[in-house]
């Protein structure tokens, strides 16, 4: 599961002009890839004046947020044309639609046919049964907002049943993004000066289940890295840890293009809750993946989810979700006060008190940043390659990614691939000099 709060709300691309589609997109990289899909059809279609909502609705607050903004724009663009779409849309269509401010509401299929963008002829509330879909979407991106790296779609949807989960509700079930149009899409992108494709999806390590010959998650990877060696560098987005498969460990151990950092959806660190939540892992698991990982390659990084305050945590079951963080040796943390969704069976279990979930997640945060900070520490004096992305403008240089996902500054063209030696971490960043 990708979650809310992995990408914060992005308005279009800073060099786009006023006939450009503007999408404001919320929740997870798949989204993202999503709005890029979008945008495409909005421009195809000779839509400019035009404000496109892609909503999340992993918890309450991401859908307040998207409220919130969808009540701003119109005030700020009163004659534009309003779309909302996405899974809060899916879930709740009608709720959406008779938002006055709204002109149209798109299902998470609908949104990806470039006939719902026409001008005209498109009603209102177009949402169908996500739980019929039987197919990706299969679209060809031209490009990724002019960046660097990219997300791609290889799986949609989601078959598991986790109690705190509306995910399942609004992307339906999974389905997976045949090999050859994967291929494609990344070549395009390579093309167009794409040095990094991030694979992306609701439940990534179910790829291929509902292919024919049923490659696995990994093997679809090697086929990939093979078919496009102009590919510098492939990532993975968030894995769920009991189902990473060998040809991925393979690639882990043999392949340098494969980034050394994985995120995992662990959720939590206490057994019981696990099993409340109905995830397929353990505690045991999670430290047996990282450790696994680490004997094929010393340098991996992980990241992960965790939710914290789920119905029936106690402080005992807290604490292992906190110690697990430095057993494990996590560093890049996603943490999430649990957030009740209607008609999730864990809506329904005794809850924890709002504040006290608050106060767990401050903590898990605290142990993160510790972590995180700890790890940036550790790179001081190691060389490092990064990927120039961007130049934020505020004195301190180009900025980029390293391997290991941390963000580093040093001098280099925007779009290079620049080998760097690490001199210095401040303020959640390394800095670097070209090597
Ligand atoms: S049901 Fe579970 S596996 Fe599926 S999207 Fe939700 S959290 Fe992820």
């Amino acid at each position: 599961m990708q979650t809310a709060s992995t990408i914060t709300p992005s308005l279009d691309p800073p060099s786009q002009t006023e006939q450009e589609p503007e999408v404001v997109t919320f929740g997870c990289r798949l989204n993202a890839y999503e709005s890029e899909v979008m945008r495409d059809h909005a421009r195809a279609n000779g839509l400019s004046d035009v404000v496109i909502f892609n909503s999340c609705a992993v918890t309450t607050e991401a859908e307040r947020q998207f409220r919130q903004a969808v009540r701003r724009a119109r005030r700020e663009r009163p004659d534009a044309m309003i779309i909302v779409t996405g899974c809060a849309v899916q879930v709740d269509p009608e709720r959406y639609a008779a938002m006055p401010e709204v002109d149209r509401a798109l299902g998470n299929m609908e949104k990806l046919d470039p006939r719902s963008f026409a001008a005209e002829g498109v009603p209102r509330l177009l949402v169908n049964d996500i739980m019929s879909a039987r197919e990706t979407a299969g679209h060809l991106i031209e490009g990724f907002a002019e960046r660097t790296r990219a997300f791609i779609e290889v799986q949609q949807g989601c078959d598991h049943r986790c109690t705190f989960c509306i995910i399942p509700y609004g992307r339906g079930p999974s389905r997976s993004v045949p090999m050859g149009e994967i291929v494609t899409q990344v070549r395009k992108l390579v093309d167009g000066g794409v040095r990094e494709v991030v694979l992306t999806g609701v439940d990534v390590t179910s790829y291929g289940s509902d292919l024919p010959g049923q490659p696995s998650l990994g093997q679809m990877m090697r086929r990939l890295l093979a078919l496009v060696p102009e590919l510098p560098r492939l990532r993975l987005s968030s894995l769920d840890p009991v189902e990473i498969d060998d040809d991925i460990y393979r690639l882990l151990a043999e392949e340098p293009r494969l980034m050394p950092h994985l995120h995992l959806s662990v959720q939590a660190g206490d057994d019981m809750i696990l099993k409340r939540m109905k995830r397929r892992h353990l505690r045991g698991d999670v430290l047996d993946v990282c450790r696994k990982v680490r004997d094929l390659r010393p340098d991996a990084v992980f990241g992960a989810d965790i939710i914290a305050g789920f119905p029936t945590e106690s402080e005992e079951m807290f604490q292992n979700s906190l110690r697990l963080v430095e057993e494990a040796g996590l560093t890049w943390l996603h943490v999430f006060p649990y957030s009740e969704r209607p008609g999730t069976p864990a809506a329904r279990m005794p809850a924890v008190p709002k504040p006290e979930r608050k106060e767990r997640a401050a903590r898990l945060r605290a142990a993160g940043q510790q972590a995180e900070a700890a790890f940036l520490e550790s790179r001081i004096g190691t060389m490092a390659q990064v990927l120039i992305e961007e130049d934020p403008g505020d004195g301190k240089g180009p900025r980029g990614r390293c391997e290991h996902y941390a963000p580093v500054r040093l001098d280099g063209e925007i779009g290079a691939i620049q080998k760097a030696r690490i001199l210095n971490s401040e303020n959640g960043e390394l800095t670097g000099v070209p090597a």
